[in-house]
């Protein structure tokens, strides 16, 4: 049984066209292009018949919104969300987190192991997977910590991984590791874990905010969370990106923020982006949505210890545009939404982090699209196909025959305000409530399945 999509525009990172994609057995089969979506009727219909009459479902774009062209587009990949499962149920379950994650257009998302228990084995890793396998809305990967209860000495069961290019079970390894925010004091033990994270070929995600003599010395003389954090981030990015190289594994660096992380990042990868490198050093990097829409302005409005706390902390306009700037040269490969849920007591008390899953897409269409800035195409590439290519998830990201089903119908011509409370994440804590967005997920499919549906959907 097949289902069709069609009358829609079709983009992807390489591709934009107007046609119709066919679907069977959770995997895309077909996509079909028509000129314009006026041509889709006759020339696509035509098309599809040659698929067989064996169709279970059709969606049309221009009867589901009549008169609007509608825009097909891999469901969202999330390199960076907290579900807080298990351990903190007042602030997000597997459950919510999966709901939200659907709402926003994620199909696959990597969980951070700051969870209690923290996430330091594969069986708890397997655990939470096969949970959310039954749950069937999203496709989960649990990051496993680097060191045991993430508390900086003895390695993780990440020695005991086996990699997944030799494995035949499915996902039975995680795809990054991370110490989360914590990152790892001692230079030995962290090259330790580089040293497992190349042995398997998966990333590290570099959190990058934690510790440094420096930054240290500079909290002592009473200097500012905006001064040393920024010292902070800056010296373990250069850290990472040192000791990544002596190990000689794949580093990622989570929610850049600083214009001077940026710009090491950029000079260390233009020469491994011309020559390539052949001793497996490999240096990725994401930006977040608030990052990008937001400064430290934004931060003292909304309350720069309670509301509008996150780490690293929002910065000045000058590193926001540096990101901006990182976006459009390619510096930084991809966007994550560091989904940060807490409750409202935690948050008056100064708890970091922000909800972010459900507002990602708007956010980063509504600040990087336009004249001179983001198309769709890029936009595509930076939330669906580069994170799935650094995860090494080679059948998501983009619509192609072959590919998982996992999809977004869009409304791009929409805006719609934020209003936390009607997100399916139990985290109300977004920086951007009441802000107009543009870009309206209408709805998602996960393997073929309708796993959302917007309300304003007639
Ligand atoms: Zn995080």
């Amino acid at each position: 049984m097949k289902t069709i999509l069609q009358n829609m525009r079709i983009i992807d990172e390489t591709t934009d066209i107007y046609g119709a994609v066919v679907i069977e057995g959770g995997i895309i089969r077909a996509v079909i292009a028509t000129d314009t979506v006026a041509d889709a009727e006759n020339r696509g219909t035509a098309g599809l018949k040659a698929h067989g009459d064996s169709v279970a479902r059709i969606l049309d774009g221009s009867t589901m919104r009549p008169g609007q062209v509608l825009t097909l587009m891999p469901a969202l990949v999330d390199l960076h969300a907290h579900f807080r499962d298990p351990g903190f149920p007042e602030k997000e379950t597997l459950e919510s987190a999966s709901l939200a994650a659907v709402a926003g257009g994620y199909g696959t998302v990597v969980c951070m192991a700051n969870t209690n228990p923290v996430i330091d084995t594969l069986e708890k890793a397997q655990v939470l997977k096969a949970r959310s396998v039954r749950l069937g809305l999203i496709d989960l990967y649990p990051v496993m910590a680097l060191t045991r209860g993430m508390e900086g000495g003895e390695l993780s069961g990440i020695t005991a991984l086996v990699a997944p290019s030799e494995t035949r079970t499915p996902i039975p390894c995680p795809r990054m590791l991370s110490e989360d925010g914590r990152d790892v004091a001692g230079d030995a033990r962290l090259l330790a874990a580089f040293a497992e994270a190349r042995r398997l070929g998966i990333p590290v995600s570099c959190h990058c905010d934690a510790g440094g003599a420096e930054a240290e010395t500079a909290k002592r003389f009473g200097k500012s969370r905006e001064v040393w954090s920024r010292i902070e981030e800056n010296v373990a990015t250069q850290r990472v990106i040192e000791l990544g190289k002596q190990a000689q594994c794949h580093v990622h660096i989570a929610h850049v923020s600083t214009k001077e992380a940026v710009q090491l990042i950029r000079a260390t990868k233009v020469p491994l982006n011309k020559s390539g490198d052949e001793t497996g050093f490999t240096l990725t990097c994401e930006a977040t949505p608030h990052h990008l829409g937001l400064t430290e302005a934004d931060a003292r409005v909304l309350g720069a210890e309670s509301w509008g706390r996150v780490n690293p902390p929002l910065r000045t306009e000058a590193d926001r545009q540096a990101l901006i700037g990182a976006v459009l040269d390619g510096t930084i490969d991809a966007i994550a939404t560091d989904h940060a849920p807490h409750t409202e007591s935690d948050k008056e008390r100064g708890s970091p982090g922000f909800t972010g899953l459900e507002t990602s897409y708007g956010v980063c269409m509504t600040e990087l699209m336009g004249e001179d800035r983001l198309d769709l195409k890029r936009l595509s590439s930076l939330m669906s196909a580069a994170p799935a290519r650094i995860l090494g998830l080679i059948d998501r990201g983009r619509i192609t025959p072959g590919n998982r089903a996992d999809l977004i119908i869009v409304d791009t011509g929409a805006s719609w305000v934020v209003n936390p409370q009607g997100f399916k994440s139990r985290g109300q804590n977004s920086p951007f409530t009441g802000r107009k967005l543009r870009g309206r997920i209408l709805m998602t499919m996960h393997r073929g399945r309708v796993v959302f549906e917007s309300d304003s959907i007639d």
